[in-house]
């Protein structure tokens, strides 16, 4: 496959359906993409391009900075992105705005940019007050450039509107908290507890048939990347139902998974009760 430029990729993603205006939740894998002349500043340059002055470009730049994961404290202009190249180059790009997060930091482009990223540190990751439902509470869509459904976070913000009774079960026995670590404005290092941490979304692509038969999900590509787009709102009301019917589906069956056979525990615990 030929290599793709800023023009082509453009053309692609506004084939796809990709709007001037529109707010954009975008998970990405630069890989699925083949080969792109200058990399991940390219794709984020086409995004840019296809949403216009107007448009709103939302990426996670998540460092998971737990005391008990990370060595270092998050450092909102230093602590580099961990969810992959695009979302590096969106945080590095001079036009984006990150929220203060230690765990679930997003780094966002557009002229609202500020409102959206606004107390984070405040907030939970991605419930209620965060920016992820604050794009949703705007109708954004989200892109699944060139990667599934168990990197869609918005299922967090889904499983927090669903009201699950497992959101309190974290990855520490005995807490219904994580301690994270950060530098503050002053470069001094503070301490943390994170509420309703997501749990782990190694689950999360058995929703893409039911959302499919909804019309919630629809498969696109862009250039050799298969590619999904959804609409938050649609996405959690489908979830709401989803949920209701059976609330542990998003629950992976990975034995070894620290998290996710206590989440469904406690789902046992309620039904007794
Ligand atoms: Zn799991």
């Amino acid at each position: 496959m030929a290599s793709m430029n800023r023009d082509q990729l453009a053309a692609e993603l506004s084939r796809a359906g990709i709007r001037s205006g529109e707010d954009l939740i975008v998970h990405s894998s630069l890989k699925s993409l083949g080969e792109v002349e200058g990399g991940a500043e390219t794709v984020v340059a086409a995004l840019l391009d296809v949403l216009g002055p107007t448009g709103h470009l939302l990426v996670p730049t998540f460092t998971y900075s737990l005391t008990m994961w990370s060595r270092e404290p998050f450092d909102r202009l230093a602590s580099k992105s961990r969810v992959g190249a695009i979302t590096e180059a969106v945080r590095l790009h001079p036009r984006a705005i990150r929220s203060f997060h230690p765990t679930h930091s997003v780094a966002v482009i557009g002229p609202d940019a500020e409102a959206i990223v606004r107390n984070h540190l405040h907030a939970t990751p991605i419930g209620e007050g965060s920016p992820f439902a604050r794009m949703c509470e705007r109708g954004a869509r989200i892109l699944m450039l060139g990667t599934y459904q168990d990197t869609n976070s918005t299922l967090h913000y889904c499983e927090v509107a669903a009201h699950l009774p497992y959101l309190h079960v974290t990855f520490s026995d005995g807490q219904d908290f994580e301690v994270a670590w950060f530098l503050n404005e002053l470069g001094q290092i503070e301490y943390t507890q994170i509420f309703e941490i997501p749990g782990c979304s190694r689950g999360f692509r058995v929703v893409e048939q039911p959302l499919r038969q909804r019309g919630v999900l629809r498969d696109v590509r862009i250039g050799p990347a298969s590619s999904q787009l959804l609409e938050c709102k649609a996405l959690v009301e489908a979830m709401r139902e989803l949920l209701a019917e059976q609330p542990g589906m998003l629950l992976c069956d990975t034995d070894s998974c620290v998290i996710c056979p206590k989440r469904r525990a406690s789902l046992k615990d309620q039904t007794t009760a």
